[in-house]
């Protein structure tokens, strides 16, 4: 018995002993490095040549280690236990992931943070989410979003930020729609090249994600998906290879396989298209754990970095011995990533970057005004927005997110701000002391019709948060639905929930002046009440400030200008088939619009659709420049007006009409837009350009991509709503 008790007394004293040195060695900072050009004793400015140059007289002092060192996250799993020890349980902030430092040889760490929304490390600027910046087509801004994330990543000490999403939004049931721009590959690769753009400005590394087709959360990690060639080159991949045409410096994999290869491990993805067609010279990187399986496959398909730590990797070594993975194979992966940091290193940097710069003022605002531009008005009857605080007595503010600090995905693109504004506090500021603000969680919809049936106005917040959509962290999701925990994954279901539902019904039924603000990530179904409300706002996760845009939008101090960066469907079946716990999913080559245009399906609110409080007129559309050859540049000109009393923001779209293909065409793609702000009263003439070469299909028996020589035709308006497009006719000769 004595034994026993002693056993078991020296097994708790071990255990103890071990978990006090876990939690000291958890409070010893990690090694933190210097990541600003200034810190390496590079020559500033050093051209592509010399860059080659100096990469490969590296490469030639370096030993085998040396080498593959470049080629791995440094994380182990210890580090990691460590990491999530100090940023979950003893609050001390999140880690930055360095790999492939040589302090020897002045070679940088990649040091990388997330995401889409603003910086995962500690505290940072809240952004609203990127489908909120898509609904803005607003080029200029998702530069100045980009800058600043780049700013705050430099004052963090990250030189690679993994922000760039630009996964195509085939289905609204995707998970992690919030962390891209939309549906149309057209859009996603104009905010993606300023986004990276912007970020690149101030010297830190840009990787585009998840290459490709990865629209599928909960089995993101074995889903196969099938496609044809054509599918692939016209809808899939066009979005990449804009942001690669921009300068991206780095893509990172997708986790899903596509046609039968995971990406990580895909030849043809990763070295045929992305490098040899494409002419990409950044670094690859793989999606972080379980982004390759097998070593050999991804080393030889052209995969350079394994994340975040040497797992498969750690196979590299055996590999090379064996012959199996060349030696000139590994040189060529470590020059790639050697080339990028040696090109960042050697840049001067544009301006310092003090601790301050996080979460300044300035970001913070641009946060609000990125989310004043891209909230979208879906529904505004008898003009019941904008509410004029100086006539209101009495508001009713409902529903369970209208106190929520609700800015999206708590996974990968989780952002910690210094302050959230919830819709109630940016309501009640801007309401006023003389408007009376009264509020109801929505739980019980009587109590809260009657609350509402007392104010003269009634705004109601419902939709979603991180546990019903998001980045997948809950294991038994994918394999056992019924057994949910966690958060995240592929949404249950594109309607709101059933009492969000009730709660909705109720409200306007007692009071006529009822407002609904629709919080999440894409499309939401509203036929079951969208009949009985007289406003509805789209407001996605609008970020740290989200409270003070919707309430500038509702109170008019800012004219609503987002455009539906997808299409919002009457009902499911309208939408292509979704299942996010298939292993198996083939992706036609209709969705969106294309698909609803093809089907002649209208939909609840059509791409591109967003009001104002103000009205726009098109007219005098005019083609230059046709007809036109094959290297030509089309141009369409408009006047567009301005014909209410307030200025507006308004977006001019360009479609493209394939009507006399000989080969299947969608009806129409998008070609072209602009954003413009017009005085009451005032008319600009809007001149669209658009390369002959946009117009190509992509022909697989041949491998090229060809533009038909027939007529086209051209349409422009506000939305791709046909009543709102104006058309012209060209021939490609
Ligand atoms: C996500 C990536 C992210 C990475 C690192 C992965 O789980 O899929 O989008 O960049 O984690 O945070």
């Amino acid at each position: 018995m004595r034994k026993v008790w002693n056993f078991l007394k020296y097994t708790l004293y071990f255990l103890l002993a071990v978990i006090v040195v876990f939690l000291i060695y958890c409070y010893i900072p990690p090694k933190q490095y210097d990541i600003s050009p200034a810190a390496y004793p590079w020559k500033k400015g050093l051209s592509e040549t010399e860059i080659d140059s100096t990469a490969r007289a590296l490469l030639a002092q370096m030993s085998l280690d040396e080498k593959l060192d470049q080629l791995h996250g440094s994380s182990t799993f210890l580090s990691f236990a460590k990491g999530g020890m100090r940023w979950f349980v003893l609050g001390l902030g999140r880690e930055i992931g360095y790999s492939g430092a040589n302090e020897r040889l002045h070679i940088p760490p990649l040091a990388a943070a997330d995401g889409p929304r603003g910086l995962n490390v500690n505290t940072a600027t809240c952004f609203p989410v990127s489908m909120l910046r898509g609904a803005t087509w607003d080029r200029a801004l998702e530069r100045r979003v980009g800058e600043a994330m780049g700013e705050e990543s430099r004052a963090y000490g990250v030189n690679y930020n993994l922000g760039g999403c630009i996964n195509l939004l085939r289905h609204p049931g995707w998970g992690r729609a919030q962390e891209s721009y939309g549906e149309d590959s057209y859009l996603l690769g104009e905010m993606g090249v300023p986004f990276a753009q912007g970020i690149q400005s101030q010297n830190v590394m840009a990787c585009i994600k998840h290459f490709a087709a990865n629209s599928v959360e909960n089995t993101r990690n074995k889903i196969n998906v099938t496609m044809d060639e054509r599918t692939l080159r016209e809808v899939y991949l066009p979005h990449f290879k804009k942001c690669v045409d921009g300068g991206a410096a780095s893509i990172m994999s997708a986790y899903n396989q596509v046609n039968g290869a995971y990406c990580g491990q895909d030849k043809y993805l990763l070295t045929d298209i992305l490098r040899n067609e494409w002419g990409f010279k950044g670094y690859v990187s793989s999606d972080w754990i379980l982004g390759i399986y097998d070593a050999e496959k991804a080393a030889n398909a052209g995969m350079d970095v394994e994340m975040p730590i040497g797992w498969r990797y750690a196979d590299l070594p055996k590999l090379i011995r064996e012959g199996k993975v060349s030696q000139q194979t590994i040189d060529e992966m470590v020059l790639r990533v050697l080339r990028m940091k040696l090109f960042y290193i050697t840049r001067t940097d544009p301006k310092p970057y003090p601790k301050d710069l996080i979460a300044n003022a300035a970001h913070c605002n641009l946060a609000r005004e990125v989310a004043e531009k891209g909230i979208v008005l879906l529904k505004n009857e008898t003009h019941l927005l904008p509410l004029d605080a100086t006539t209101l007595k009495s508001i009713a503010i409902i529903g369970p997110l209208v106190t929520a600090e609700n800015t999206g995905d708590h996974a990968s693109s989780y952002v910690k701000p210094p302050y959230i504004v919830t819709l109630l506090d940016g309501i009640k500021a801007a309401a006023g002391p003389n408007v009376q603000i009264l509020t109801d969680d929505g739980k019980d919809p009587q109590k809260a019709a009657a609350l509402a049936a007392k104010a003269d106005v009634a705004i109601l917040a419902v939709g979603y948060n991180f546990s019903d959509e998001g980045e997948n962290l809950s294991y038994n999701k994918e394999f056992d639905p019924n057994k949910i925990w966690g958060t995240g994954g592929d949404r249950n279901s594109l309607e709101l929930k059933s009492e969000e539902q009730a709660l909705v019904k109720a409200v306007a039924a007692a009071n006529k002046k009822t407002v609904v603000t629709l919080i999440s990530g894409s499309a939401v179904l509203m036929e079951t009440w969208r009949p009985e409300v007289s406003a509805i706002l789209m407001a996605f996760y609008p970020g740290m400030e989200g409270g003070n845009a919707v309430a500038n939008v509702l109170f008019g101090k800012v004219n609503p200008s987002g455009k539906l960066p997808f299409s919002i469907a009457k009902q499911a079946s309208d939408y292509p088939f979704f299942n996010g716990f298939t292993d198996t999913i083939t992706y036609g080559y209709y969705h969106g619009y294309t698909l609803f245009d093809k089907e002649a399906i209208e939909p609840a609110f059509a791409f591109g659709f967003g009001m104002s409080y103000t009205t726009f007129q098109y007219d005098h559309l005019q083609l230059q420049n046709v007809p036109l050859t094959t290297g030509d540049t089309l141009q369409v000109a408009v006047n567009v007006t301005n014909t209410g009393a307030r200025a507006g923001e308004e977006v001019v779209q360009a479609y493209i009409g394939f009507d006399n293909a000989r080969v299947d065409r969608p009806k129409k793609l998008l070609r072209g837009f602009e954003k413009i702000l017009l005085a009451p009263g005032e008319t600009k003439t809007v001149v669209l350009r658009i390369p002959v070469s946009d117009l190509a299909w992509y022909n697989p028996a041949a491998k090229q991509w060809e533009v038909e020589k027939v007529q086209h035709s051209v349409l422009v308006g506000g939305s791709t709503r046909t009543g709102d497009l104006l058309r012209g006719v060209f021939l490609v000769e």
